[in-house]
């Protein structure tokens, strides 16, 4: 399909005594897996779910050696697909990328035709990945709100758990943008700063949504909720739910048991959408990408972003299985 090119990439390794080692190495494009269309990445980003899988979770990756990175932007390469050309600028974000298929922290990706995305032309490729997943969740979140009927003119609030964090951040602003009242959950209090420059009104901690009375149902506080975090403080949000409140539910990094009556749902109405955006649809994707480029811009996206190099992925990875990153982080990769 075309000539070899050696690349490098964020390697990690399955040790023979079960650990797992990441660190920067040189691969070249015939180890890259088969698939229809060859991208050259100008950028990846990190995730949590990135984390989970250069450190060996069974849940995320069962396949080493392997190279990390749900996200890439970059411009096709070469292609066997007739609708993808060389040279054309394109976002892939999940499906399988960077699970078990050979990820974004690399120079180079190879993926099928399906999975690419069109860059939109109101979006720079570095830009794309500030978002990155954390984005296009984050506006999936805000879309299943507004689909339900959640609206700023309600005055209510909406609340974004994980605040501080590359989803939880970018739903904060989205939000904001859009008029509604933000309360932000952290459990960073020198993140409130940052929450509130990004448009939060409010800047809750962690205990305010992590109830332990076990009362099926609490005081109606939101009309709306993001949460990140799931475990007790998903559970929390759902019994404090306005009547006909949504809570759109993305993550797990508190947990993955939600124990609940029916009361929220059947006394009132509460609505709890789960939101995936690994198998987003192809439409949806675009219509939030172009949104990002354009009417859900963030103008504060250059604050919360920090760019590294594959060298620095290791600590940025460690920062985020402890729950210590704030915002973004795009990849360059390079050495
Ligand atoms: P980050 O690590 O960037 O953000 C998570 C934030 O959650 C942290 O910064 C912290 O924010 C808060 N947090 C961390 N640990 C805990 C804890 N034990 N209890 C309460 N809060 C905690 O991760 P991402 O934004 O990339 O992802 C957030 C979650 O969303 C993850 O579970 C991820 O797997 C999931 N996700 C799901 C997707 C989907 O398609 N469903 C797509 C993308 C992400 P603070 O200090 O401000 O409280």
């Amino acid at each position: 399909m075309s000539e070899t090119i050696s690349f490098p990439c964020y390697f990690v390794t399955k040790e023979g005594d079960g650990t797992f080692r990441g660190a920067v190495a040189e691969r070249t494009t015939t180890d890259l897996p088969a698939g229809d269309v060859l991208v050259r990445v100008a950028y990846s980003s990190l995730n949590y779910k990135d984390a989970l899988s250069a450190s060996g979770n069974p849940g995320v990756t069962r396949k080493f050696p392997h190279v990390p990175g749900i996200d890439a932007v970059g411009t096709v390469e070469a292609s066997s697909s007739d609708a993808w050309k060389p040279g054309q600028p394109v976002i892939v974000t999940g499906h399988d990328l960077g699970q078990n298929t050979w990820g974004g922290l690399a120079g180079f990706i190879r993926v099928p035709a399906a999975w690419l995305v069109r860059l939109p032309a109101n979006l720079l490729a570095r830009d794309a990945m500030s978002y990155g997943t954390a984005g296009l969740t984050a506006a999936q979140c805000v879309e299943a709100l507004l689909a339900r009927g959640v609206s700023a003119s309600q005055g209510g609030e909406v609340v974004v758990t994980g605040a501080s964090g590359g989803v939880g951040s970018i739903a904060v602003g989205i939000l904001a943008r859009l008029g509604f009242n933000v309360a932000a959950v952290t459990g960073k209090p020198a993140a409130a700063e940052l929450l509130t420059k990004l448009g939060a009104k409010t800047i809750l901690s962690r205990k305010d949504v992590d109830d332990a009375s076990g009362k099926p149902l609490l005081a109606q506080r939101f009309i709306g909720a993001v949460d990140t975090v799931g475990g007790n403080v998903l559970t929390t949000l759902v019994k404090s739910m306005q009547r006909q409140g949504v809570v759109a539910a993305c993550g797990l990094v508190g947990g993955i048991d939600i124990p609940l009556t029916v009361y929220p749902f059947i006394l009132r109405g509460v609505d709890l959408v789960g939101i995936d955006s690994v198998e987003c649809p192809q439409e949806q994707r675009e219509r939030i990408w172009s949104n990002l480029g354009g009417a859900w811009s963030l103008p504060l996206l250059q604050e919360i972003t920090t760019e590294i190099t594959l060298g620095d992925v290791p600590t940025h990875l460690a920062r985020l299985l402890k729950g210590e990153a704030v915002g973004r982080v795009v990849v360059k990769p390079v050495k």
